[in-house]
């Protein structure tokens, strides 16, 4: 056991509470509340834009609404007291120089002063869309236009169908998904500080889910903690599928960087965790050993122990989506349907949806989320001043409406990238991908390890300073 890292794990825990602390400080009477499912019937107030959700596209739509008019009556609602952030927050796992767990933890009350517009840190229960009425855990709020940005849940239910309540209750306090802001991030890192020798396996989500590259990222970052703490063992990756997000950009770097110590192994489907024995079920294909000469590939069941699981399920929207009675997409992530080139709802004129909830078919990441929050506001802006409004990219190309960044590498630090352009393709707003090469003719580099650093100080300064 390393006391090092244990004692490291201490001080961060403390930096995070503090900044809690510090943001408990600045709540307004309404967010001092305490806590509770409770929903009240009262009627707290009525606002022209209502946008639930405090997150990347919550923040940006929020804010760039008030900075194209000050008169616009903006609310946010957001149930938790501090924003943390997931993009770089594998950094923290890899424990890159500099960064602690308090990098990615902002309080609400700088944006709110710097940009006007209100918020309340209340818990949404139910959306009456006829009455234009959103019922929270501190009472009613009524609004003209609804903006939704609530980010995923996970399904665990829809995955795992044979589980109990009790049993995925387990799971998720000893297997932290870490891919939802919350203290998730703090137990993972909990246990990986804590581990002995051993095997670090990680699930990778079927169908859609919220950054494609991080349970990735987050592979290469636990390899080189791993490697800077001597830890002995493998980091092995379960995916349902064959390939993933950026596959050659990191296959050519755990091959560089990690020899063997990263395994990934496709078309792995998990059956069953065992939580209090550390083993993990699953279905796998490898190939045939059986008949010599006939070669192909075979499915096997394998049971695997493991130090530390890192269980991502399945994701799907917010159910502040199902809430709102939306038409969604019948796939098991249920995106909300947008009313063509557009963020408005194809149910609802009046209700619009940005960041990983839309169907459209651009990457479900931060960047994207702040994106749609921008045209998402330029949109209702030229409603409510009355004038006419066709997205850009409906008519040309938005060149790198995405750029999203994996670290891979540390001592030196190095990363990789992705850059999507969006276009219009006459029913959905779609992202065409490129993992481009560094002059030494590698995907990685130190220099887009900088630029990685660089775009989440810009991300986190264009939403709180
Ligand atoms: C490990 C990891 C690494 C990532 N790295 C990157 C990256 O490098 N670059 C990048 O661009 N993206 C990255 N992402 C993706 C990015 O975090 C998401 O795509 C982005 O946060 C989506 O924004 P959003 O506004 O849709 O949702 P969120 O940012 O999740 O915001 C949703 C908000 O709604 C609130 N909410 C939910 N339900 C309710 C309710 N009932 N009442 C009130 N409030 C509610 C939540 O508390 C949350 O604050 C990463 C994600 C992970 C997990």
């Amino acid at each position: 056991m390393n006391m090092n890292r244990r004692d490291a794990l201490k001080v961060g825990a403390v930096s995070v509470a503090a900044v809690a602390a510090t943001a408990m400080t600045g709540c307004t009477e309404a967010e001092a509340k305490p806590a509770g499912k409770a929903v009240s019937e009262k009627v707290l107030a009525k606002h022209q834009i209502v946008v639930i959700g405090g997150g990347f596209g919550g923040l940006t739509v929020a804010k760039s609404l008030k900075k194209k008019d000050k008169n616009f009556n903006v609310l946010v609602i957001e149930k938790n007291d501090t924003f943390m952030s997931c993009p770089f927050s594998n950094a923290n796992i890899g424990k890159l120089d500099g960064i602690s767990l308090s990098t990615f933890v902002f309080d609400y009350g700088q944006p709110v002063e710097k940009y006007g517009y209100g918020m309340l840190k209340a818990e949404v229960t139910a959306i009456n869309r006829e009455a234009k009425e959103i019922y929270t855990t501190h009472g009613i709020i009524k609004y003209d236009i609804l903006v939704l940005s609530p980010g995923i849940a996970y399904d665990y239910e829809g995955q795992f169908p044979t589980w109990s309540k009790e049993k995925i209750e387990h799971v998720v306090r000893e297997t932290p998904a870490a891919l939802i802001p919350g203290a998730e991030h703090v137990a993972l890192e909990r246990q990986l500080a804590n581990m002995e020798d051993g095997d670090v396996v990680i699930t990778v989500p079927n169908g859609k889910f919220r950054c494609p590259p991080a349970p990735f990222e987050r592979a290469s970052m636990i390899a080189a903690y791993m490697k800077k703490e001597d830890i002995q063992g493998k980091v092995i990756i379960l995916n349902p599928k064959s390939k993933f997000a950026k596959y050659g950009a990191f296959m050519e770097s755990w091959k560089d960087l990690y020899d063997d110590r990263i395994v990934h192994m496709p078309q792995s489907v998990i059956l069953d965790v065992d939580p209090k024995a550390k083993t993990i079920t699953f279905k796998t294909v490898v190939e045939r050993t059986d008949v010599v000469g006939l070669g192909g590939l075979e499915s096997v069941k394998k049971t695997i122990k493991y130090e530390v699981l890192n269980l991502i399920p399945n994701n799907k929207a917010n159910p502040v989506v199902e809430m709102a009675t939306l038409e969604t997409s019948k796939d098991s992530f249920g995106k909300v349907l947008m009313n063509g080139c557009s963020f408005q709802t194809k149910t609802d004129k009046d209700i619009y949806a940005i960041g990983d909830v839309v169907a459209h078919a651009i990457p479900p990441s931060g960047q994207t989320a702040s994106w749609s929050g921008k045209q998402c506001a330029d949109e209702i802006a030229h409603r409510l001043h009355g004038k006419a409004y066709t997205l850009a990219v409906k008519t040309a190309p938005v060149k790198a409406g995405n750029v999203c960044f994996s670290m891979v590498g540390d001592r030196p630090e190095e990363a990789i990238m992705v850059t999507h352009d969006f276009s219009w393709t006459g029913k959905v707003i779609k992202g065409k991908g490129h993992v481009p090469k560094a002059p030494s003719g590698k995907f990685r580099s130190e220099g887009t390890a900088k630029a990685t650093r660089n775009w989440y100080n810009g991300a986190m300064a264009d939403l709180f300073s």
